[in-house]
Formats: structure tokens, C-alpha cells, sequence
């Protein structure tokens, strides 16, 4: 192909003059291997001088007209148009980016939110059910001290076999009391869970004893619901064994406690063998069963399974397991949503054989005439004790805080001194100090409310005998006394 003509301004795009008759090959580089019939459009192409233009090749007879134009606007316009493009596109990422983490934050908000609204949820039902399970003990408790009063109010002829009654009544304000107490201890045990503080006090009990015990807090309940309820005692109930007997009266009345309430036709039935120095209990009811998926939960705190309609704290499994497995033993629970359920559990008790505590305690204590002196500012409690201490025939003086038991130490000779921690002008422990401090030698037994550790070393620390929590049963203070005395 050879030039035909050409304009002046071809070389305003930095190609070279042309010269008609010249072969446009050796020109202009676009123009190799063109075909003179070939009309084509090139839209975007750099000039030697670096311009953009567009090429269009038009074909004319045996011509081809090329045209040249100047595009560089366009060309700036396409750049800019690009640059917003990708400009736009990087937006759009990053907006993604954006609302997948706002996606993520809502979701981890909706997930706390409805945790929140879990632990809402079982807090109030906690509370309600805390409520509920003290008020049914509570209100034996009134009920019946009251029957017990109207009772005493009684004169002449009305008072005719009342002692018997009366002797029924304050039973069963012994049971509901009793009942109450494991629940107290259910809630106090909870904050001591992730801790060590549950210590297990293992002293000598008889079997028998324990379960008669056990079996008059619930009885009541079963009959309440009109269920039957068994207790079969292991051969050898008269035993003696070693074994915290508050923490597995705890134990056995969560447990039984619960085949009761989830059961509302058929019957209970408690099994007990002792054997080999271990304890195994086996709890069958007829009851509503718990279904596989809440069978995962229940034993983690506060959870019920919904829809039984029963209240509860959620916290009675949580604790009783963890007793168990301090006392040495297992907690296995088998159910079937709608059959029943049935509860096993083992714990260690040495077997100390057959021991009749309560007459060989009340027989070494009898022989010997002894001298308290009870530090305690709470006068009902007060009152209890030395009424409890005075059927031992054992002498009670009274004061009402540390200092007073310190002036009634420098004058007086006490066998023994039972020692409240909190109270007023001189507490307990500062009393200790200062009967240590003047040197006297007799032993003190800290009698608290609290159960922590932390106290009963403290008590450890300032040389005191023993440390009794309270409720403190009158035996406990007996034994606890023997022990010391005979020392
Ligand atoms: P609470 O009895 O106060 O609810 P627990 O920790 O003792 O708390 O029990 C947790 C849950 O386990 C109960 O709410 C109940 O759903 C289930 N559960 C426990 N024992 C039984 C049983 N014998 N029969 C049916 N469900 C039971």
C-alpha cells in the first residue's frame, strides 16, 4: 500500500511527512499488514508522540482513507471514569468489609443479649423458686409452733393427751427445720463452688440414725402428693460409720427431695447397701423422666428443665454432685422422658461397726460435772443453749460479749468456754487473744455462722480447741466437748 496523499498536520501526531508514492508500511507501524478492503475502527491507539487517537480505516474503490483524530479527552475522561470505577469498587469492598463486621458485632450483641435475657430469666426463677422452697418449710414451722403454743395455752381437762401431740408437732417443726437448713445450705454452697471452701467434717454416725432421719424430713412430702414411698435400709443399718452426716442428709434430701417433686403418680423408692466401707444409695421414681438433651444440663447451676411446671433453684444437682464427688463417690442418672428416673450415688464411710454413740457420749459426760461459760450476744440462742446444755446437767454462765467473758475467765474456773465471733464491744476473737494474752489455758470452742475456711483458720491460728458452725446440735457441742476434756 503506498500513499496516496495525506494531510499537513499528520505530523502534529508525531508521524513522520508522508510523500505520495511512499509505502505506508515503513511509516506507520498500524498500517503493516492492512488490507486496503478492511474497514475497522481502532478507538484507542498511541501516536509516536505518545497522543491518544483513534484510527479509523474506511475502504474507498481501490483506497483506503485512514482518518486520524485527537481523542486525548476522551481518553482522560475513560482514565477518570476507570479511577471513579475502581475508586467506587474499592468503596463497595470496604463497605462490605464494613457490614460484615457490623453483621459479626450484632450477632455477638444478639448472642450476649440473649445470654443476658437467660440469666434474667433464671435469676427470677431462682428467686421465685428460692422463695417457694423456703416458704413450704416456713410455713410447717409456724404452722405447727403454733398448734404447740395454742396447745400450752390449754388448762384442766383440755390438756389431756396434748404431750403426745405436742411431742408429733414439734417433730415435724424438727423435720421442716431440718429441710430448711439443707436448702440454706444449697444456696450457701453455690458461692463456694469454684473455691475449696466446702470442708467435709466426717464424725462417727449411725447408719440407722441417718436414714430414719432423712426418711421423716420427706415422708411428709410424699404424702402430701399421695405417692408411695419406700426406703428399703441397708441389712446392716446398725453400723456406726465415719461420715459428715450434715452434708449427705444434704445430699439424700436434694436427691429424694426431687424424685418426689417430679413425680405426681406411682412411687418412690430409696435403696441403701453399705458394703466394703461405701455407702450406695439408689433412687427409682415413676415421675416425668428428663428428656437426652436436658439430661446434658441439669447438672450445671441453676438449670430446670422447662415445662415441668415444678419449681426448684436449679442448684440442688450442682451441689449434690460435687459433695459426692468429695465424699469419694460418683452421681450416675438414668431417665426416660415420661418413665422415670433413677439417681445412684456412692460415697466412702468407714465402717467403725456397731457403736452406741449417743449412750457411750452421754455416759463419759455424765461422770463428769462440768462449768461453761457461753459468750454469745444472741439471747435466743443463748437461751436454747443452756436449756439444751442443762439437760446434760452441765453448768452455763452467761455473758454477752468478749470483754465480759474475759472479766468472767480472771474470775472464775471454767471447764470450757464456747465463744460467739461476732460481737458487740469485744468480739470473739479479740477475746482470744486477750485470754491468751493473760494465759489461760482453757479450751475454747469458736461457735459462727460462718462456714469459711478463712474463720475457722483464723480460729486454728489463735490456739482455740474447736470450731463448731452453727446450727450447732447440743451432740455436737457434747462430743466436741468429750473429745477435749479427755484430751
Ligand atoms: P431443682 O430441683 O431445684 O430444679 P436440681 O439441680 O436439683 O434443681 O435439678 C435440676 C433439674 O433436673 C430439675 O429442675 C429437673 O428438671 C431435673 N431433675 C432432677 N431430678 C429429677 C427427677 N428425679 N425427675 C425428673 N427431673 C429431674
Amino acid at each position: 500500500m503506498r500513499v496516496c496523499e495525506s494531510s499537513s498536520n499528520i505530523k502534529d501526531y508525531g508521524f513522520p511527512e508522508l510523500q505520495p508514492g511512499q509505502v505506508i508500511d515503513d511509516a506507520i507501524d498500524f498500517m503493516i499488514g492492512m488490507d486496503v478492503n478492511t474497514k475497522l475502527d481502532l478507538p484507542f491507539v498511541a501516536s509516536p508522540n505518545g497522543m491518544s487517537i483513534s484510527v479509523s480505516l474506511v475502504p474507498c474503490g481501490d483506497n483506503l482513507t485512514v482518518l486520524i483524530s485527537d481523542v486525548s479527552d476522551t481518553t482522560e475522561q475513560r482514565r477518570k471514569l476507570q479511577q471513579a470505577a475502581n475508586e467506587n469498587e474499592l468503596l463497595v469492598e470496604r463497605q462490605k468489609k464494613l457490614m460484615a463486621e457490623l453483621e459479626r458485632a450484632s450477632r455477638k450483641l444478639e448472642q450476649k443479649n440473649r445470654q443476658l435475657e437467660e440469666a434474667s430469666r433464671l435469676q427470677t426463677s431462682f428467686l421465685s423458686g428460692v422463695s417457694h422452697e423456703f416458704r413450704t418449710p416456713l410455713t410447717s414451722i409456724i404452722g405447727y409452733t403454733n398448734l404447740v403454743l395454742n396447745n400450752l395455752q390449754k388448762t384442766g381437762d383440755e390438756q389431756k393427751g396434748l404431750a403426745d401431740c405436742n411431742n408429733d408437732y414439734l417433730s415435724a417443726v424438727q423435720r421442716s427445720s431440718k429441710h430448711l437448713m439443707s436448702l440454706v445450705e444449697n444456696l450457701l454452697d453455690h458461692g463456694k463452688l469454684d473455691s475449696d471452701e466446702i470442708v467435709l467434717k466426717p464424725k462417727p454416725n449411725s447408719l440407722k440414725q441417718l436414714i430414719d432421719d432423712v426418711e421423716l424430713v420427706l415422708r411428709p412430702l410424699s404424702e402430701t402428693k399421695g405417692i408411695e414411698f419406700n426406703v428399703i435400709p441397708p441389712y446392716n443399718e446398725t453400723a456406726t460409720v465415719m461420715v459428715d452426716d450434715s452434708r449427705l442428709r444434704q445430699c439424700l434430701i436434694n436427691l429424694i427431695g426431687n424424685a418426689i417433686k417430679f413425680t405426681d403418680q406411682g412411687s418412690v423408692t430409696v435403696d441403701f447397701n453399705y458394703a466394703n466401707d461405701t455407702l450406695q444409695v439408689s433412687i427409682l421414681d415413676t415421675g416425668i423422666g428428663i428428656s437426652e438433651e436436658d439430661m446434658n444440663k441439669i447438672r450445671l447451676p441453676f438449670y430446670q428443665a422447662s415445662g415441668t411446671g415444678k419449681i426448684g433453684t436449679g442448684l440442688g444437682l450442682t451441689i449434690t454432685e460435687r459433695i459426692i464427688n468429695m465424699m469419694g463417690g460418683a452421681l450416675d442418672i438414668f431417665s426416660e422422658l415420661g418413665e422415670g428416673t433413677l439417681v445412684k450415688f456412692n460415697v466412702h464411710a468407714s465402717d467403725l461397726g456397731s457403736l452406741d454413740l449417743d449412750s457411750a457420749t452421754r455416759e463419759l459426760i455424765k461422770t463428769k460435772s462440768l462449768d461453761i461459760l457461753l459468750a454469745e450476744d444472741d439471747p435466743f440462742i443463748a437461751d436454747l443453749m443452756i436449756l439444751m446444755l442443762k439437760d446434760w446437767n452441765i453448768d452455763v454462765t452467761h455473758v454477752v460479749n468478749g470483754a465480759l467473758a474475759v472479766e468472767a475467765v480472771q474470775s472464775h474456773n471454767f471447764d470450757l468456754i464456747i465463744m460467739d465471733i461476732h460481737m458487740p464491744v469485744m468480739s470473739g476473737y479479740e477475746a482470744v487473744l486477750e485470754l491468751n494474752r493473760i494465759g489461760s489455758t482453757i479450751p475454747v470452742i469458736v461457735m459462727s455462722a460462718s462456714a469459711v475456711e478463712a474463720d475457722q483458720k483464723r480460729a486454728a491460728e489463735l490456739g482455740c480447741s474447736a470450731y463448731l458452725t452453727k446450727p450447732v446440735d447440743v451432740q455436737e457441742i457434747i462430743e466436741t466437748a468429750d473429745i477435749l476434756l479427755s484430751q
